[in-house]
């Protein structure tokens, strides 16, 4: 069971990316999460990079949701990430109407889960450029129209890889100001993400008053915690263990800890150690502060 670890008020809320597979479902997520000692898990409902849903079944839910209780896991800290296939910025093809109705039936699944927080990639324009392609992200999460749930899509900060959107707040920010119900519209920070897009993270509190300057702060739900592969700026996404890359152990615990932050579920989506995943390990790493100069030996 996870022990309270205390920042200011709040509890450390954290976790990991975590398997979600269509026999148990909620549950055989959560049991994972229970395993690395989380607080908080995130998943997707099903391949990433496919469509292949199963239908959400109550009674594994409601199950689920009780374990939870007794372990005193809040369903606000469970986060589903929308697959990679929804690319809501470019029109120019079929999958733009795919994407829409694959990310209305994402929805209703967060809803049957009781999910309330689903991160998506904003999205690639791939040619039609930024300013067409924020258009399309906004047209569409309005199609989606946003006030018919309890659900909160939470669009994540981007590398910046080939024409990704969202590699900077100001585009984050055109974003939110389009869309009608900005109760249903929210943010992921990922680590890696903005190491590898250009923000210097060194200086967290820095970089969180000029994310609150221009996005405005409350807007953040949920951060992906990652090391990076690459250097600063390199616009890369390639997301490495804790402590094992450019942007380092100290800097990523400092960010986890920031008081601006308490409350707010972090999420590592660390790559695994040959055939392991290494959360059990990094969580540990976090919870005591200490770097675990062994972790790629776990194998
Ligand atoms: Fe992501
Ligand atoms: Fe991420
Ligand atoms: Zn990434």
């Amino acid at each position: 069971m996870y022990n309270k670890i205390y920042v200011g008020d709040n509890m450390l809320i954290i976790g990991s990316h975590v398997s979600f597979n269509s026999k148990d479902q909620l549950l055989g997520s959560l049991n994972q999460s229970l395993e690395y000692g989380s607080n908080a898990f995130m998943f997707y409902t099903g391949a990433p990079q496919n469509t292949v849903r199963s239908k959400i079944n109550s009674k594994i839910t409601e199950e689920a949701v009780s374990i939870m209780k007794e372990n005193d896991i809040s369903l606000d800290n469970v986060i589903v990430h929308a697959p990679y296939i929804i690319n809501l910025a470019n029109d120019s093809e079929d999958k733009y109407d795919f994407s829409i109705r694959f990310l209305i039936d994402e929805i209703k699944r967060c809803e049957e889960l009781g999910v309330k927080y689903l991160v998506l990639h904003p999205g690639s324009h791939v040619g039609l450029g930024i300013d067409k392609g924020i258009e399309n992200i906004i047209f569409a999460l309005n199609r989606v129209n946003l006030s018919n749930s309890n659900v909160i899509i939470l669009l994540e900060t981007m590398a910046g890889k080939g024409s990704e959107i969202g590699s900077n707040f100001f585009e984050i920010k055109r974003i939110i100001d389009g869309i009608d119900d900005k109760s249903k519209i929210g943010v992921c920070l990922d680590t890696c993400h903005l190491n590898d897009s250009g923000y210097d993270i060194s200086d967290f509190d820095k970089l969180l008053l000029e994310f609150d300057s221009i996005v405005g702060l409350d807007y953040v739900h949920c951060v992906h915690i990652n090391d990076s592969k690459n250097v600063l700026g390199a616009r890369k996404d390639r997301h490495e263990n804790l402590g094992y890359g450019s942007i380092g152990f100290d800097t990523l615990i400092n960010i986890i800890y920031n008081e601006k932050l308490e409350g707010i579920p972090k999420i590592l989506e660390t790559p695994w150690i040959g055939e392991k995943a290494p959360y059990k390990e990094e969580i540990e790493m976090i919870k005591n502060k200490v770097f675990n100069s062994k972790l790629k030996e776990i194998e």
